[in-house]
């Protein structure tokens, strides 16, 4: 029997962010942290960090692109192509956000918010949990969604067993991995439902390198690494 309730240990990680920050962006702390569960072994723990660092480069990557014309981003406008539902995070009290352009921005600055209040010590470390899904359950990166703007850790809940599978390619998991910070910036779906969402259109925009839909290519074979 093992024990079920044992709390679990952590072991901190950190990450580099840009030392000249992408244009448009304030300047930012040299890292950010997250604290790992212990039960990720070490070759789980590197392809994590591997995936936070490649997104970050798709983060940076957007705020290079929008400086040069037509001045959006890959990111805006693949997702300006698909997303019509759920543009606004939950936390906004402004007015209604009317496009996948402008979700995708927002997402991106929101996450640059996150990333300066994880830094500088602003919002709890982020903290990667470890979970094993139950018998007929599936799920690769879950988190929940953020409710308020500021001071929102970008924790999440990882299955160890996605994390090993090699069959599941790094650009799935990325996506999968977007998604869930894109819960922890406030935006939410409903159950099992991702097309035409930002949350699911924004994430499978970086899944296919941002090129178009295939029309024989269903959205399952991407959003089945969504939780
Ligand atoms: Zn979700």
């Amino acid at each position: 029997m093992c024990i079920q309730h044992e709390k679990p240990t952590y072991r901190r990680i950190e990450i580099q962010l840009p030392t000249t920050p992408p244009p448009g962006v304030p300047p930012l702390p040299p890292v950010i942290y997250f604290d790992v569960d212990t039960r990720f072994t070490p070759t789980e723990t590197t392809r994590i960090r591997n995936l936070i660092v490649l997104n970050i480069g798709t983060w940076n990557q957007h705020f290079q692109e929008k400086e040069f014309s037509p001045y959006l981003s890959q990111l805006a406008m693949c997702t300006q192509k698909y997303a019509i539902r759920n543009l606004t995070p939950d936390w906004s009290r402004g007015p209604a956000i009317t496009s996948g352009t402008e979700a995708a921005n927002l997402a991106m600055n929101t996450l640059t918010q996150r990333f300066i209040e994880n830094g500088t010590g602003k919002a709890d470390v982020a903290k990667i949990d470890y979970r094993i899904p139950e018998p007929g359950e599936r799920s690769t990166i879950r988190a929940k969604t953020a409710k308020r703007q500021f001071k929102v850790p970008l924790s999440v809940t990882i299955n160890p067993q996605a994390i090993a599978d090699q069959t599941i390619s790094d650009l799935n998991l990325r996506g999968s991995l977007f998604h869930a910070w894109f819960h922890r910036c406030g935006f939410d779906h409903p159950e099992d439902v991702y097309t035409t969402y930002f949350i699911g259109e924004a994430p499978m925009c970086v899944m296919r390198g941002f090129q178009d839909k295939n029309p024989n290519v269903p959205d399952t074979v991407l959003t089945q690494f969504f939780d």
